[in-house]
């Protein structure tokens, strides 16, 4: 009897699904990925949301991890399109009356900026630059006995502390401390919690190694690319067409979820066993975001003209406010002077901008669902360390949790890195299983960033879960 013409449907076109796709595909499965949107990309995607030549990021912006993705940079994305452009620094942490912290690529430059801690921070990063790449592929990738033991040691030696304990044992001084708590501030979790030192110190080390990078006219470029690839490896991908149950998709051997866990159990419904759907309805999301895209009629007028050297400015001070900041949205109350993480894309690709003017945008993290509006909270936060900023405002677009949601099922109260990554459930995301990627339903699989290694744009959960899949097809590789 003949079997389904397709090996594989990928419900979803986010970088994890078409990540996944393009893994299949390569190992000669027959792929069809189907979007609910009018247009591929999931969280890269980019748009004139202020006034006509303004290209705005509507999520991802800056990208360590998809340029230094063990997967992606084996792919030849530049020959489909996707030029990545590198600022002259990956980050600037502006501190009131003295000068920004920057982290640069070079080692020595970044220590001479941070006086007394200059060798604390040769200590803490420099070990970890041996064999970058070795330690990415063991960070991006499920629980499993490391492939290069000594450098997950080395690493694990720093990632166990929470951020705060880790800058207040290795740093005399406030300006190393902020440095690293800016870079944890991406975790979306308090930074007392145990293991947010983890991406503090895995950010920092990506800056020492790439500049943190934008893609030449805007994220969008990076699905772009990957849909070309795989639809030259023979992928098909349709757009403007929402899954809401199997029935919907053609037959097919597996199907892969590159969706939030509650969109999985809306469309598989009987299809996966009662409790297995319980636990999944038990998943934690998160904190979501409010975030301001700006048309600006010239540079943000920072007070350290350095600041502009940077893709990303981590905009909240010393290490005590951060914490405060991430303090308050984790229990529910809107910060005063919240942490910003900030992007100046135009200042790296000048096309995104009429000439002569520029886009930017900043985010806070808001608890769950929250409707308050934070435009004037941050605003008053760039303009601390920008003098002189609203007056160069053209236009601005504002997202809520609620605006989020509405655009991506997968940000579920406006969550936007697939859920919470904290201790218990960076590895245990969907659920605690021996494979994350399988579900008790042999045919169908998560790929999404709800799943190892979570979210940001690095496609390795697309990846791995490409794996699993593709030993259930019996695919060889
Ligand atoms: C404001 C913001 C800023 C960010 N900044 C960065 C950054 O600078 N760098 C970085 O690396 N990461 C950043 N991220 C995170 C990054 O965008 C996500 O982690 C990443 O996009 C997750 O990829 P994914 O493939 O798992 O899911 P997504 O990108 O969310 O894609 C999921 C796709 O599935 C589709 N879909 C969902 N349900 C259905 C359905 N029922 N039928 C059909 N299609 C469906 C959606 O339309 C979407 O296209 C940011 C995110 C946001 C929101």
């Amino acid at each position: 009897m003949a079997g389904p013409d397709l090996d594989a449907v990928i419900v979803g076109s986010g970088p994890n699904g078409l990540a996944a796709a393009v893994a299949l595909a390569q190992r000669g499965a027959s792929v069809l990925v189907r979007e609910g949107a009018d247009e591929i990309g999931g969280g890269t995607r980019t748009a004139e949301l202020t006034l006509p030549g303004f290209q705005h990021d509507v999520c991802s912006a800056v990208h360590p991890m998809g340029i230094l993705s063990p997967f992606l940079r084996t792919l030849p994305l530049g020959e489909h399109g996707l030029e990545w452009l590198r600022p002259a620094a990956s980050v600037a942490h502006p501190l009131d009356g003295e000068p920004a912290v920057m982290l640069r690529r070079s080692l020595d430059a970044t220590a001479e900026g941070l006086g007394r801690d200059a060798a604390a921070w040769r200590r803490l990063v420099g070990p970890l630059l041996g064999r970058p790449h070795d330690l990415l592929a063991d960070v991006l990738a499920p629980l499993r006995v490391p492939d290069h033991p000594t450098a997950m040691a080395r690493f694990g030696l720093r990632a166990v502390f929470s951020a705060n304990r880790l800058a207040r044992i290795v740093f005399r001084e406030a300006r190393a401390r902020a440095l690293l708590a800016g870079c944890a501030g991406h975790s979306i979790l308090p930074l007392t919690q145990p293991l947010t030192a983890a991406l503090g110190v895995l950010f920092a080390v990506t800056a020492h190694v790439e500049d943190w990078p934008v893609p030449r006219g805007g994220s969008r470029a990076i699905g772009r690319a990957l849909a070309s690839y795989l639809r030259s490896l023979g992928g098909r991908i349709e757009t403007g067409q929402p899954v809401a149950s199997l029935a919907e998709l053609p037959a097919s051997r597996v199907v892969l979820f590159d969706t939030s866990p509650a969109e999985l159990v809306r469309i598989a419904g009987d299809a996966l066993p009662a409790g297995y759907r319980r636990r999944l309805g038990r998943y934690r999301y998160g904190p979501g975001v409010f975030k301001l895209d700006w048309a600006l009629d010239g540079p943000i007028p920072w007070r350290d003209p350095a600041c502009l050297d940077a893709s990303t400015v981590h905009v909240g001070g010393s290490l005590e406010e951060i914490c405060a900041s991430e303090r308050d949205m984790w229990r529910g109350r809107l910060a005063e002077r919240p942490y910003l993480i900030l992007c100046q894309q135009s200042q790296v690709d000048p096309g995104r901008a009429p000439a002569g003017q520029h886009t930017g945008y900043a985010y806070c993290h808001v608890p769950p669902g929250s409707p308050a509006d934070r435009t004037h909270a941050i605003e008053a936060q760039v303009e601390r360390f920008a003098p002189g900023f609203r007056d160069r405002i053209l236009a601005r677009h504002a997202m809520g949790p609620a605006d989020f949601e509405a655009y991506n099922s997968s940000y579920v109260g406006g969550a936007i890195t697939g859920g919470v990554a904290d201790a218990f459930q960076l590895f245990t995301r969907p659920v605690a299983r021996l494979d994350p990627y399988s579900t008790p339903n042999p045919r169908l699989f998560l790929c999404s960033a709800a799943t190892p290694p979570g979210g940001g744009v690095h496609g390795m959960c697309g990846y791995w879960a490409a794996r699993s899949a593709g030993r259930r097809l019996g695919l060889a590789g």
